[in-house]
């Protein structure tokens, strides 16, 4: 197996579990590279550090797959960590819809699996995890026997390796309009058109922390995406829900949603550009008794986070004010960019401009499905917020 070594002194990222071994950390590599391949990497005076798979067209070069000498990267490897992937879901209560192997949080670096019931939708973001598709296709099919796998490669990262975009069937065709189970609502995931993987798992324990301040409200979500917070109000006791989102596909399976809920005379749902329409209702001074925002990463890399941030702030300002006062701003960001700690200033100085004062109901993170690792900033992404608006 090809060794790679590190510089002298190693970073504290690589000596305290992180996964990522930059070009720069490498002195040297022993022999020619093969992208993908998994190699052995070394501390300066031959010290073992672990077995990642390697691609020099990244700047990312190795990514670790293991810190054991004795385990081997193989078949088998794949097999033994999609059953530890199951089994930690399953400890904490996640059976059904899950988030099965969140990249990097589960050691399998740039590897994403959601499970949807019987559906599996996977992502290989990267050259290294992308040769072992077969192998986790066939761990899958042996631990789970699914009634379906889709591969949702359809993302510009993968280009950044030298991948192609693509999506298709990992296993016989089946109907990729399926339904879910979620909080004992139910909701239609398109897996073959539908965003990212589908549907976004990752909040699935925070829709239920909306249950109380809904009830009796008037409730605006925007960036409802296919409605699951809006349904999940419209179920919980709001008196109205108007859902808004900028992709006609996800407001018509939106309603389909409400109907599939008999929620279809509390909930609708419009298309809209939320930046137009919040601000235009501002100004008229329209106002709700919660509302609530979920909108897209805005950024993908470090250069454009004032992006970001401006986006942010804009919407959350006008959130605010189109809450009426002792109302409920409900909030989210799904960019790791954002630290949780930006993030409230940002909501700090929305407050600030709308003339607003708020009190932290509850701040949260993802489901325990997509574990958050300590050192690994990336895998500690998602805000959820929810403040009295004053
Ligand atoms: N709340 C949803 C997820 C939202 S994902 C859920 O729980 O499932 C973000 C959504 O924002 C996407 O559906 C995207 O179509 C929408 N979006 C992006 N830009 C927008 C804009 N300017 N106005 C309204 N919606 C927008």
């Amino acid at each position: 197996m090809n060794r790679v070594y590190l510089k002298r002194k190693i970073t504290n990222r690589i000596a305290s579990g992180h996964p990522w071994i930059f070009n720069n950390e490498v002195e040297k590599v022993e022999a020619e590279i093969n992208a993908g391949e998994t190699v052995e990497v070394f501390t300066h005076d031959k010290k073992f550090v672990g077995k990642g798979y390697i691609n020099p067209k990244s700047q990312i070069l190795v990514r670790l797959l293991t810190r054991e000498k004795k385990e081997d990267i193989n078949e088998q490897f794949f097999f033994n960590r999609l059953v530890q992937c199951r089994e930690y879901r399953k400890k904490l209560g996640y059976i059904e819809n899950c988030r099965l192997v969140f990249g990097e949080a589960d050691s399998l670096p740039q590897l994403i699996v959601d499970k949807f019931n019987d559906y599996f939708v996977i992502q290989t973001l990267s050259l290294g995890i992308d040769r072992w598709k077969p192998a986790i296709v066939k761990a899958l099919n042996e631990i789970f026997n699914p009634k379906g796998i889709y591969e949702r490669n359809d993302v510009p990262v993968r280009e950044m390796e030298g991948l192609p975009q693509q999506k298709g069937f990992l296993s016989d065709p089946f109907n990729t309009q399926i339904t879910i189970n979620e909080n004992g609502l139910q909701f239609y995931v398109d897996i073959e058109n539908g965003q990212k993987t589908s549907y976004f798992l990752d909040q699935q324990d925070n829709r239920r922390s909306i249950q109380h301040i809904v009830k009796d409200a008037e409730v605006l979500g925007s960036f409802s995406y296919t409605g699951s917070f809006e349904i999940h109000a419209a179920k919980y006791g709001a008196k109205s829900v108007l859902g808004l989102d900028i992709s006609n596909s996800a407001v018509q399976q939106a309603m389909r949603n409400a109907e599939l809920n008999g929620v279809q005379d509390i909930c609708r749902f419009e298309t809209a550009n939320a930046f137009d329409v919040l601000k235009q209702w501002a100004k008229e001074g329209k106002q709700y008794d919660v509302v609530m925002l979920d909108p897209p990463a805005f950024t993908k890399s470090r250069e454009t986070i004032q992006n970001a941030i401006t986006g942010y702030k804009e919407i959350n300002l006008r959130g605010m004010k189109l809450t009426k006062p002792g109302g409920f701003l409900v909030t989210s960001s799904c960019t790791s960019l954002v630290s949780p700690e930006l993030f409230l200033q940002i909501i700090d100085m929305a407050a600030k401009d709308a003339r607003r004062k708020i009190r932290q109901v509850t701040f949260q993170t993802q489901s325990p499905d997509h574990p958050v690792i300590r050192g690994i900033d990336n895998t500690h992404y998602l805000k959820f917020l929810i403040v009295q608006v004053q």
